[in-house]
């Protein structure tokens, strides 16, 4: 070692990380070719766009290119390119560190998914590609010129708990070379044949050209050397959708994604009108892991005329689309865009608009064509696409249609297939909510509903309440909440029973009283019911109010969100009811009467899945009655 070379140490979460990659990796070590080339593409992509304000970057010296060569006597591969390069400073930062501030999440997400859990997928997703270096080298050197600076730096590491830094003289013009010194158990990476084919199978979408070194004899003791392209080098979205396998797609994608596995379905398209754009987008199999994030990326790269603008750029789709992943290339935003400008312009609301179409075209066409695969998406990103409901009436029509729920008598519904289900007396869409579907499954508010045959969809998903309002009617159906007390159940009602409905619950009136009084502090109203069939009581929302499990749920976030009372709506035919009308009558003991109200309240919480405020005295309560009634 030279004197002039300092010695540091990984950050602890790298050497974590080079260990999780070479223990996952070892059955894929050709992956580490692609991670490289993927990190020298896109290390011109930003040259080139910080060339477009500053000429100087980019001098008068040549083609961007990325070169492969292999150098059988040390047994390394070089791959360099004659991009942005890096600083000192960013050496240390980029391979000394995990620079992402997903760096935790990730290790975090890995713990969650168990030791010896497949962790492929989670590698790529944030970051983690350059130590993929490591699986056929056992040393790598990163010789780096930055194209804002006049100093070559060298890193090395044989990637047991640090690496080394050392200023040299003589280096690369402008960009990167990063040269693996590979392991005698890998040799076959130092292969012309191995190589060019690992690059068209991987690689093969990266637009701009790798070269690679070819060496054939030229007569006695002489070769010749010459660099060969081995890559299309176009930027696959321009090419004729009917000139690109899906295997090319699909590493484009991977390429764009780092995700491990392909994509649940593409849309590939020009839009030629008042302006030209193409797209290339993907809905991954499986969700990003920040989907419910603050700071989630957004996925899309915007492309101007072929030249690289920015990653995620959040302008392009709504945030409810913010799993899709791809690409957009404008021909008409300046290439000098830039984020804040994006943001309110009107190109890229055109450019937004239909954008958005398309994927929704490609979300409409997975539900009709392929019914498994769209379970699989709605499972993955229904409670995303349902913000879009609340926040885009532009959109609201065609979501509610794509909508999934289960239901009293599907597992799996659109609102479609249940208005078809509907007996010729219902003239409403039904439908409860709750914390899930088990809670809500078995709650006092559906049971006149579920006896007159009228299906009612359960909503579990804390969304639902702001999708459901913000759908209001579909088809020219009534969403309606069970749980509501305004709920009409639209029954046919002769004078005759409507007479002696109103004699008994006047006969119900000393015990509404009653209980009024008691659950003053608990509920707004005690009401006699027309929906229970079976249960004594039941909570339902006032008017304006909003339902009891998403109350919690708000609460969870603000503390000093005042608790709304609810209504209690008593069965006038149910037995204990009736009893405790007779107590009332009666005046029987004010205490006795007291505590089987308490109860009852507690009751209703409980039937809907609601948590009851106080337990132990809940069960005093229930000990204590029990006695009596046995005693
Ligand atoms: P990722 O590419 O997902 O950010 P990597 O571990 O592959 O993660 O790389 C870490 C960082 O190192 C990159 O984000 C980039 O800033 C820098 N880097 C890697 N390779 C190069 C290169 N060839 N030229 C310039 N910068 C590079």
């Amino acid at each position: 070692m030279s004197e002039t070379t300092k010695e540091y140490k990984f950050q602890a979460e790298v050497n974590q990380v080079l260990s999780i990659v070479i223990n996952s990796l070892y059955s894929h070590r050709e992956v580490f070719l692609r991670e490289l080339l993927s990190n020298a593409a896109d290390a011109i992509d930003k040259l080139r766009f910080e060339a477009i304000t500053d000429h100087e970057l980019i001098k008068e010296d040549g083609e961007l290119e990325i070169k492969i060569r292999s150098d059988k006597d040390e047994n390394a591969l070089v791959i360099s390119d004659n991009g942005q390069g890096m600083t000192k400073d960013e050496l240390i930062e980029n391979l000394g560190t995990i620079a992402h501030s997903g760096s935790q999440r990730f290790l975090k997400a890995l713990e969650e998914k168990g030791k010896g859990g497949d962790s492929i997928d989670l590698i790529g997703q944030f970051g983690v590609g350059f130590y993929s270096a490591f699986l056929v080298a056992d040393r790598v050197e990163v010789t780096s010129h930055a194209a804002s600076s006049d100093e070559i730096w060298r890193w090395s590491s044989t990637a047991d708990s640090g690496f080394t830094l050392e200023k040299i003289d003589e280096g690369p013009t402008r960009g990167t070379e990063i040269k693996l010194f590979i392991g005698d158990e890998h040799k076959e990476y130092l292969e012309e044949s191995r190589i060019r084919h690992l690059v068209q199978r991987y690689s093969d979408y990266i637009s701009h050209p790798i070269k690679l070194r070819v060496t054939s004899e030229a007569g006695e003791d002489a070769v010749e050397v010459k660099w060969e392209a081995i890559n299309k080098a176009g930027a696959l979205w321009k090419r004729k959708k009917s000139e690109i396998t899906d295997e090319q797609y699909d590493e484009f994608y991977r390429h764009l994604t780092h995700d491990w596995e392909s994509p649940m379905a593409r849309a590939h398209f020009t839009i030629e009108g008042s302006q030209l754009f193409t797209g290339l987008l993907f809905v991954p199999t499986n969700p990003p892991f920040d989907l419910f994030d603050r700071d989630q990326r957004h996925g899309v790269r915007l492309y101007v005329k072929r030249v690289f603008i920015m990653d995620d750029c959040e302008s392009l789709l709504p945030t409810w689309l913010r799993f899709v992943r791809g690409i957009v290339d404008s021909d008409d935003l300046p290439l000098n865009v830039s984020r804040e400008v994006l943001q309110d312009d009107k190109l890229v609301r055109a450019i937004k608009k239909g954008v958005t179409k398309k994927v929704l075209d490609l979300i409409e066409n997975l539900a009709k064509d392929d019914a498994e695969a769209y379970q699989k998406f709605w499972n993955n990103y229904g409670t995303v696409l349902k913000e879009g409901i609340h926040f885009d009436s532009d959109c609201r029509d065609r979501l509610a249609k794509l909508c999934r729920f289960a239901s009293t008598k599907s597992e799996y519904t659109s609102l479609d297939e249940y208005i078809e289900r509907m007996p010729e007396d219902q003239s409403e869409i039904y439908y409860v909510i709750g914390p899930t579907q088990n809670a809500v499954e078995g709650s006092p508010h559906i049971e006149a509903l579920k006896k007159r045959d009228f299906e009612v969809i359960y909503m579990t998903d804390p969304v639902d309440e702001w999708a459901v309002e913000a759908i209001g009617t579909y088809q020219e159906k009534k969403l309606t909440s069970a749980m509501r007390a305004d709920l009409d159940l639209n029954k046919e009602e002769s004078e005759e029973d409507k007479k002696e409905r109103e004699v008994r619950d006047e006969g119900m009136k000393p015990l509404v009283e009653k209980m009024q009084t008691k659950l003053a502090d608990l509920v707004s109203e005690v009401q006699v019911s027309h929906r229970l069939t079976d249960s004594p009581v039941c909570l339902v929302v006032p008017e304006g109010g909003v339902h009891a499990h998403i109350e919690r749920l708000l609460r969870a976030q603000n503390k000093d969100m005042p608790q709304a009372k609810r209504i209690l709506e008593i069965n006038p035919d149910h037995a204990v009811i009736k009893k405790l009308s007779r107590m009332c009558d009666l005046e029987a003991e004010e205490s006795s009467i007291g505590e089987w109200i308490y109860l009852l309240y507690d009751q209703a919480c409980l039937a809907e899945g609601s948590p009851i405020a106080d337990p132990p005295s809940f069960a005093k309560r229930m000990s204590k009655l029990m006695g009596e009634a046995l005693g």
